[in-house]
């Protein structure tokens, strides 16, 4: 009957099983069960056999790896992390996806992706309130026009410039200098 009701035993749980750690348990209890097994008589093993249990031993080091993954997924913080991480849960998807565990692996992709915008949103907020907080600093020190009047930082289709205080009644403005982008961009 061995190995055969082992084999059968993994199969069935690859079809059946959601949660990647209960499959993993089984799995890894049921290979090792057959290399003892193996190593006491390998004449106990026919052909097939081995081929499937070197395909089951494949799909326990990707399980394996979409594990780790996911333990490691509340660590990421940058977007190169973030776009490797989305991209190797993609590869395993595509490899285990005639198995019910691929919804797992479906549900991490999203929330990965939710997370991902949710990071790239925050640090777009965060680098427009510190180019208002420098604009601010700057025009605390402001230039004046030809006229005499205090110049502001204003935002126009091509950027930032000093535009005159008293727009629209002095036209007057001047681009930032190399030195005032540099400041205010980095
Ligand atoms: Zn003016």
């Amino acid at each position: 009957m061995e190995p055969d009701n082992t084999i059968q035993r993994m199969i069935q749980a690859l079809q059946e099983v959601h949660s990647e750690n209960e499959l993993i348990l089984i799995i890894t209890k049921s290979l090792e069960f057959l290399r003892g097994l193996w190593l006491k008589n390998r004449d106990s093993f026919n052909e097939e056999q081995i081929i499937l249990l070197k395909r089951i031993a494949e799909t326990e080091i990707i399980i394996l790896t979409f594990i780790n993954i996911k333990n490691n997924i509340k660590n990421i913080d940058n977007i190169d992390d973030f776009n490797r991480a989305i991209s190797d849960l993609i590869i395993i998807y595509k490899k285990i996806q005639q198995f019910p565990i691929r919804k797992s692996v479906g549900k991490e992709i999203r929330s990965l992706r939710e997370s991902f915008n949710e990071l790239t949103e925050s640090r777009q907020k965060r680098k427009i309130a510190d180019i208002k907080m420098k604009i601010a600093q700057m025009e605390h020190k402001p230039p004046f026009c030809h006229n005499g009047h205090k110049m502001i930082i204003r935002e126009g289709e091509s950027g930032y410039f000093w535009g005159c205080h008293n727009f629209p009644k002095c036209f007057f403005t001047k681009e930032l200098s190399k030195k005032e982008r540099k400041f205010l961009f980095s």
